[in-house]
């Protein structure tokens, strides 16, 4: 399959990972929209979240659970706050179609979201 997060996730392409682990990658977005913009990917391919099958419940539970904090921790943007976005379908904004969180910081975020 012709993925860029796939072709990240399994080092096809070289990136720097912030954080890997067997089920998922984290690297730096390449257009920053905040000072602190990371991509959390699952090394699985799942298309977005209409994808999720059951099997997938650990995967998501572990980005949210483990990942998450413990990035946004490591960053030192857990007690500034954060947003964790994952754009879904066309109207949603997504451009890759591989499921990815978006964790953003470092600055106010504003809402409504664009
Ligand atoms: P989406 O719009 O699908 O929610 O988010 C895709 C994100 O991937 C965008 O924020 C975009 O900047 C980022 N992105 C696209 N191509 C690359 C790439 O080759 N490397 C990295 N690090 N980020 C990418
Ligand atoms: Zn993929």
């Amino acid at each position: 399959m012709d993925c860029l997060f796939c072709k990240i996730a399994n080092g096809e392409i070289p990136s720097n990972f912030i954080y890997e682990d067997e089920s998922v990658v984290a690297f730096r977005d390449i257009n920053p929209q905040a000072p602190q913009h990371i991509l959390i990917v699952p090394r699985k391919h799942i298309a977005s979240i209409n994808a999720f099958e059951v099997d997938d419940k650990d995967l998501a539970a572990h980005i949210l659970v483990d990942v998450v904090p413990k990035l946004a921790k490591d960053l030192k943007i857990d007690e500034s706050g954060y947003r964790v976005v994952i754009n879904t379908g066309d109207e949603g904004g997504q451009t890759v179609h591989h499921l990815h969180v978006h964790l953003l910081g470092g600055r106010s975020m504003q809402w409504p979201p664009g």
